[in-house]
């Protein structure tokens, strides 16, 4: 080996200089320098005295936003993605069956993660960019007898709400089948009250509506659920995951399993006191009212939302792309441009949608109109048929 291969010029590498966007896509969300702040305070070993009371606080402060008294609330170590494995790996044991949905992307991991579970799988149907029908999940409850029920509260492929929630979960509880619900779109963004609503499970992640950096993600169980966890033949699959062997640390004993991802776990407990301080209804009528003057600036402007009002994601809106326009090119020219991202479409409706993300600290009057005037410049630079004036007035006439 000669020595050039065992070398580095690291003034060609350089430092880390990111550059500034403003984060309006499915995630991550913008950040607020308190939640950065946190992050950048000293580590303490994961069986600090000290670290054991952020556990307890960032636990107390996960139910109250997750609205339950659920013993069994912890942050997953990893993304939205680890809470869910942790969530279908446990509650789903070898030969059961899971009624997953088919409208929209994350139903279909859903499927993926139950049937690596050693679950069978089981669908209940709808199309891309709408919800649910109850009646249609009645029907498959009493056509498949599922042990475990899933469905996506916010649909992030889609920008649709999962409305009627407490229909589906009696539903389900009728046939005896648990529910896991996927919250990561809407923990801390829309409406979400766990206990009320009969949830068994439910999973999300922090860089979406709780705008904190990936790394440390929202689980919740109840006893029930977690009663079956335990009583389990055989273990999970996964030992990282583990909640049997989590309990250990998570739970009272506070014994080690692996090192916690402790910077993640500082700036959770931060974003999750943001959440408290503002009160959980406060922020959802905020997400409500900021991703409204969204919409509206939106359709004032001429473009269309691909939901109806009943099923309108306000943490994320799928706007429809309008005709002869290249909606990857809308987004790269948006990041080119304004430093500004939001998505396109995926599945169903690649190439018919854009995502526009309104989310935890994104969700800002600056940036609400920010994104509206850089959207209506882009489309109009494209040849669209747009007014963008008219959509920064529509936006700022319902923020006032
Ligand atoms: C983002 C997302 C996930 C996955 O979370 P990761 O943090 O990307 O692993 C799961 N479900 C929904 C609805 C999401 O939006």
């Amino acid at each position: 080996m000669s020595e050039s291969d065992n070398s580095i010029d690291v003034t060609e590498i350089g430092e880390l200089t990111p550059p500034d966007r403003t984060l309006m896509g499915p995630g991550p969300s913008d950040v607020h320098s308190r939640v950065l702040r946190a992050m950048s305070t000293p580590l303490v070993g994961h069986l600090d005295p000290s670290f054991v009371e952020i556990m307890n606080e960032v636990q107390e402060l996960l139910r109250y936003t997750f609205r339950t008294d659920n013993q069994w609330t912890l942050p997953v170590s990893g993304t939205g993605s680890a809470a869910m494995e942790a969530a279908i790996g446990n509650v789903v044991e070898p030969g059961d069956t899971m009624l997953v949905p088919t409208n929209g992307y994350f139903g279909g991991r859903m499927a993926s993660m139950a049937r690596r579970a050693g679950g069978e799988v089981a669908e209940v149907s709808a199309p891309w960019g709408e919800p649910l029908d109850p009646n249609d999940v009645a029907d498959a409850l009493a056509e498949h007898d599922p042990d475990v029920f899933g469905f996506v509260h916010a649909e992030t492929s889609t920008g649709v709400l999962q409305p009627d929630v407490p229909e589906l979960t009696a539903a389900a509880h009728d046939h005896d089948a648990l529910v896991i619900a996927d919250t990561v779109t809407s923990l801390g963004g829309v409406e979400l009250r766990v206990d009320e609503w009969g949830i068994d499970v439910a999973y999300s992640g922090p860089q979406k509506c709780l705008s904190c950096p990936p790394g440390a993600s929202p689980l919740t169980l109840s006893d029930t659920a977690m009663e079956k966890v335990l009583g389990r033949e055989d273990e999970p699959r996964s030992w990282y995951l583990d909640l049997s062997l989590l309990e250990g640390y998570w739970g009272d004993e506070r014994a080690y399993h692996h090192t916690a991802p402790v910077t993640n776990v500082y700036a959770l407990r931060e974003a999750l006191r943001l959440v408290a301080e503002e009160g959980i209804e406060q922020r959802w009528e905020r997400h409500e009212r900021l991703a409204g003057a969204l919409k509206a600036g939106v359709e004032g402007m001429g473009l269309e939302m691909n939901a109806p009002e009943e099923y309108w994601l306000p943490s994320l809106n799928a706007v429809r792309v309008p005709e002869d326009v290249d909606d990857g090119a809308v987004c790269a020219e948006l990041l080119e441009r304004y430093d500004l991202e939001v998505a396109s479409g995926l599945g169903d409706l690649d190439g018919e949608i854009f995502r526009i993300g309104c989310m935890g600290y994104s969700a800002r009057p600056q940036n609400v109109i920010y994104t509206v005037t850089a959207l209506g410049d882009v489309l109009e630079s494209m040849g669209a048929d747009v007014d963008p004036g008219a959509g920064v007035t529509a936006a700022r006439n319902t923020l006032e």
